[in-house]
């Protein structure tokens, strides 16, 4: 016993270096083959034994689990992946190698709003732009949702052009980024649709219209407190940086109390159950929280989404990676009735993403296509809300960087991902002679 609360008092010495930067020298990221189906149990349980980070999980029997392993775990993993007979290869020899060949460049910070599409940035950049498209705009809002547990605002900006013809509310198309901390394509990418919306700078006859037939609602930050973290003290960190629900120290392995955190999309309230495909350990990836919409930055979207509900047809939950567009439900293998439209939609968008860059995207509903996952935003929008088109977007790419897209690769991103945004808004335009 003592020698156990010696040990956590020592993990706390090293509480959350924010200061610091925490190297993932020899950290590998493995390729893992299932081979046998009760090999996905198993190696899901390895995951808790170890506390690893699963990048991805297969979405079909020859997929394939993306499991990140720290140099001193690396023996032990191998040789139960082994004994389970599951075939694996390395796909990243050296994760911190990775993350210095994907870091942003060094460049001077700009003036407020002057920010670059090409570039990742910080939270005060990316507010700073928001204010200044507001400020220049007068089709743009910027509101407040909410404040990050660390005290940083949650903010949204709306383009509305005003009403339709007859004095009613527009239908809305809401697009949000950022929920996983280090997924930083999904911020970059939302600023970039955002960038179109208020200053249109390929001068795309297309969102005179756009802006004609719909409002827009977005919200490039959800985790503030992630992201930043991210930047400054771990570039691997997903969840947000709740700091005790206590009780849960894992027995196993790496994660002490410097390790904590929410993963805010299995925190939402449809059918919220860590137990699928989540997790009640505080210290895994994919805790679910103390309760359903126990976060305030879930509780700030849950608000802003159900706001929106009523005019609202299309819900986006912007993520990387490997190239999905899927839908609801999370929590469950059935469908929802309405399926064949999501699809059909999803098909429109994917179609549209193809042939911008010839990216290819897969569609289908959550738990088919990736793994059961309870507590998403998508379930939440569709299934509590009532948004019609309620989408998780995993972006690029499928395997080269994973997390670690670096900054030239948002462009590309940006385009295929409004090129789907605009496929599907001229869809339903003629579906619902709007
Ligand atoms: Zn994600």
């Amino acid at each position: 016993m003592k020698t156990l609360l010696l040990a956590l008092l020592v993990g706390c010495v090293s509480c959350r270096p924010e200061s610091r930067e925490k190297r993932y020298d020899g950290h590998q990221v493995l390729k893992v083959f299932p081979n046998l189906l009760e090999n996905f149990k198993n190696i899901e349980a390895l995951g808790e034994k170890y506390n690893l980070d699963f990048w991805h999980h297969p979405k079909h029997q020859n997929g394939t689990f993306d499991i990140q392993v720290s140099p001193d775990q690396i023996t032990d993993v191998l040789n139960d992946l082994k004994l389970l007979g599951a075939d694996t290869s390395v796909w990243i020899q050296d994760l911190q190698s990775i993350i210095d060949e994907a870091k942003p460049s060094d460049r001077q910070e700009r003036a407020a709003g002057m920010i670059s599409m090409q570039h990742y940035h910080s939270y005060a950049q990316i507010n700073g732009f928001l204010s200044a498209i507001a400020a220049s705009n007068s089709h743009a809002t910027v509101y407040k949702l909410g404040t990050s547990l660390q005290g940083r605002s949650i903010n949204l900006i709306r383009f509305s052009t005003g009403t339709t013809s007859s004095g009613a509310h527009k239908r809305s198309i809401f697009m949000d980024g950022g929920i996983h901390a280090r997924e930083w394509i999904a911020p970059a990418v939302v600023l970039y649709m955002i960038d179109q919306l208020a200053n249109n700078p390929n001068n795309d006859p297309d969102i005179a219209s756009l802006l004609d037939k719909f409002d827009f609602y977005l919200v490039p930050l959800v985790n503030p407190d992630g992201y930043e973290y991210t930047r400054s003290g771990d570039r691997m960190w997903r969840k947000n940086m709740a700091s005790s629900y206590g009780t849960h120290h894992s027995i196993f392995g790496r994660c002490g109390s410097d390790e904590m955190g929410v993963d805010l999309n299995r925190n939402f309230g449809h059918h919220w159950n860590p137990g699928n495909g989540g997790s009640y350990d505080q210290c895994q990836e994919t805790y679910a929280g103390p309760h359903a919409l126990s976060e305030p930055e879930t509780q700030a979207m849950a608000h802003a989404i159900d706001s929106v509900a009523s005019h609202a047809l299309v819900y986006l939950n912007i993520h990387s990676y490997g190239q999905y567009m899927i839908y609801p439900w999370g929590y469950t293998a059935q469908l929802p009735p309405d399926a064949a439209d999501l699809d059909h939609l999803g098909r429109v968008a994917a179609n549209a993403i193809y042939h911008t860059h010839g990216h290819r995207y897969t569609v289908g509903e959550d738990t088919v296509v990736l793994y059961a996952a309870a507590g998403g935003a998508d379930d939440y929008a569709k299934g509590h809300s009532g948004i019609k088109y309620a989408y998780t977007v995993e972006m690029g790419d499928t395997g080269r960087y994973g997390f670690l897209l670096p900054e030239s690769y948002i462009q590309s991103s940006g385009e295929e991902i409004w090129a789907g945004v605009k496929a599907m808004a001229k869809e339903l335009i003629q579906k619902y002679s709007l």
